[in-house]
């Protein structure tokens, strides 16, 4: 069966470069109706964030990328967390120096310091000069008598080549002399990525593993070891990182924004998966909307480039529009509603606004806007005029081009006594009235309705001025007017 994982190592959150590797292993294994695995590499404890799992969880829930193993739920080659796993480790690092692949390295920091500066200072390559690979029988026994703290190196072929075989990009070949003797086993036991995840994909029964091509350095040593522990390596698939618009490479750094991120601003997750699914992927170079089944059924591996997919954040806005405008009002209501409840300093409506808010009349504001919203975040601050008891705006706005303070006083006035006098309030029934007002006053219909709608909404740009009417209902229409008049 086809099994793919996706194996973070908690050292910080999670950002969408990662999510990306992992949604290409979670549509393949989807694709192939094989399973798709989460394992926390934790070995490096000094480097583990606190938070970082729980937040990976969650963004992969987020997303919809379900799990078939791992922390939570486990599964039968649990555990899924690498500490629990020191034994196993344990277990290949002594086998590998039984069979001669391996070797106690009994160098102090202190030395292996020294050693680096020089190298260093001599501008060669910092590399393990193997100084315990040569030791004696004796020498070996003197330092385990004394208690020398230890670590396990592996001792790579002194000559030769190594093809890393990859399936986006063919063979690669690297020289051997420029393997050095890395370390397998930390001296507190643990051991580091190289050895950690390379045991675990065996035995885990991973057949595919994609992960980033900053590990392409490091997988002639995986082969090595794969050679030495007699197992066939899975296939390889290292997958282009992901750079921003200036061709850099994204990281946490230079703000790469994480799940929880598109979270906040009120990004649809269906669109952040489409969105991702097509960093570094794309089925025939045009087509961008796809539903998660679609892209299950679509996602082979053939189709993923060697060059990187480019982060552009304008793409995401207009695809999250796209997922928007598909929701059924009464879903995007549902949806928009927790943060337009949010605090106001989160993001939410003003905070004189009482929460919850009444739905019949969200819908029908929420109505308005849907063909224009990007993301269920901005909602509060656009419909922000419907809510306030009171709005507050500079008085200039009411004046429209080519008119005064008189004019637009008188037109007001007008405009009032007009709306007041319908027989009934509905878009249908406002519109044409007040158009044939601006005719009889001698203005331009976008002065008439712009001063209304400056009066009404606080705001230059709001959807059509008889929608917002109706919506906002006679009395509170009626009262604005009569603020900006007097
Ligand atoms: N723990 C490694 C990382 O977070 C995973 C690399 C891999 O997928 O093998 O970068």
């Amino acid at each position: 069966p086809v099994r793919l994982r996706y194996a973070p190592s908690p050292t910080g959150f999670q950002h969408i470069g990662g999510f990306r590797t992992a949604l290409f292993s979670w549509l393949y294994a989807r694709h192939c109706g094989g399973q798709f695995i989460l394992r926390i590499e934790d070995t490096d404890l000094a480097r583990t964030v606190e938070g970082a799992v729980d937040d990976l969880i969650k963004g992969m829930e987020w997303l919809g990328m379900d799990i078939d193993e791992g922390p939570i739920i486990g599964g039968p080659y649990g555990p899924y967390y690498q500490v629990q796993r020191k034994a196993l480790y344990q277990h290949y690092a002594n086998q590998l120096i039984e069979s001669g692949h391996a070797y106690r390295c009994y160098c102090t920091p202190e030395r292996l310091d020294q050693m680096r500066k020089e190298q260093e200072a001599r501008k060669q390559p910092p590399r393990y000069d193997r100084h315990c690979r040569y030791l004696t029988a004796e020498e070996r026994a003197a330092n385990d008598a004394a208690g020398t703290p230890w670590t396990v190196r592996f001792a790579m072929p002194l000559e030769g080549e190594t093809v890393v075989h990859d399936e986006l990009h063919g063979d690669m070949v690297f020289k051997n002399t420029d393997l050095d003797d890395m370390v397998i086993l930390k001296s507190n036991g643990l051991p580091p990525y190289h050895l950690a995840h390379l045991v675990d994909d065996h035995l885990m029964g991973i057949t595919h593993v994609m992960r980033g091509e900053e590990w392409i350095s490091s997988a002639p040593r995986h082969v090595q070891l794969y050679k030495a522990l007699g197992w066939e390596p899975p296939l390889f698939y290292h997958v282009p990182n992901i750079l921003g618009k200036d061709k850099k490479k994204l990281s946490k750094r230079r703000n790469a924004p994480s799940w929880s991120d598109f979270y906040r601003q009120g990004y649809l997750p269906e669109a952040v998966f489409n969105f991702m699914a097509l960093l570094g992927w794309s089925y025939d170079d045009k087509t961008e909307i796809f539903t998660r089944e679609e892209l299950i059924r679509a996602f082979t591996l053939d189709r993923v480039g060697v060059s990187a997919g480019i982060y552009d954040p304008e793409k995401l806005l207009w695809m999250n529009g796209v997922y928007i405008r598909q929701l059924p009002l009464e879903e995007l209501v549902q949806r928009a509603l927790p943060y337009m409840e949010r605090p106001e300093a989160e993001g939410g409506l003003p905070d004189s606004v009482q929460r919850p808010l009444n739905l019949e009349y969200t819908t029908r504001v929420l109505s308005l806007e849907h063909t224009r919203l990007k993301t269920l975040g901005e909602a509060a601050h656009i419909v922000s005029f419907f809510y306030e008891a009171e709005i507050s705006y500079e008085t200039s706005m009411l004046i429209q081009k080519g008119m005064d303070a008189a004019r637009t006083k008188d037109a007001l006035q007008h405009a009032r006594k007009l709306l007041a006098g319908l027989d009934s309030w509905e878009r249908t029934v406002i519109e044409s009235p007040l158009r044939e007002l601006a005719a009889t006053l001698g203005l331009k219909t976008g002065q008439l309705f712009g001063s209304v709608r400056s009066a009404v909404s606080g705001r230059a740009a709001t959807p059509p001025l008889h929608e917002m009417l109706e919506v906002l209902g006679r009395d509170v229409s009626l009262k604005r007017i009569d603020q900006a008049i007097a």
